[in-house]
C-alpha cells in the first residue's frame, strides 16, 4: 500500500510547495491517512498518501 501510493505520487511529497517539490525515497516517507480513522477514513492505498517525514510532523502540529 505504501508502495502503491508512492508510485502514484511519483516519490514527491503532495505537502511541500510546488516547485520545491523533491523526489524522496520511500524509506524517507511517513505513510498518512488523508481521511483518518476518526473520519471514517478506510486503511486502503486511496486513503493513503506518502509525505516527507517533516512535512507530516508539520500537519500533525496544525
Ligand atoms: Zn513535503
Amino acid at each position: 500500500m505504501r508502495r502503491e501510493a508512492y508510485e502514484r505520487q511519483k516519490g514527491k511529497c503532495p505537502k511541500c510547495p510546488k516547485g520545491k517539490q523533491v523526489t524522496l525515497d520511500i524509506g524517507g516517507m511517513h505513510a498518512d491517512q488523508i481521511k483518518p480513522w476518526s473520519k471514517g477514513g478506510k486503511t486502503e492505498a486511496k486513503n493513503c498518501q506518502m509525505l516527507w517525514a517533516d512535512c507530516n510532523r508539520r500537519k500533525g502540529a496544525q
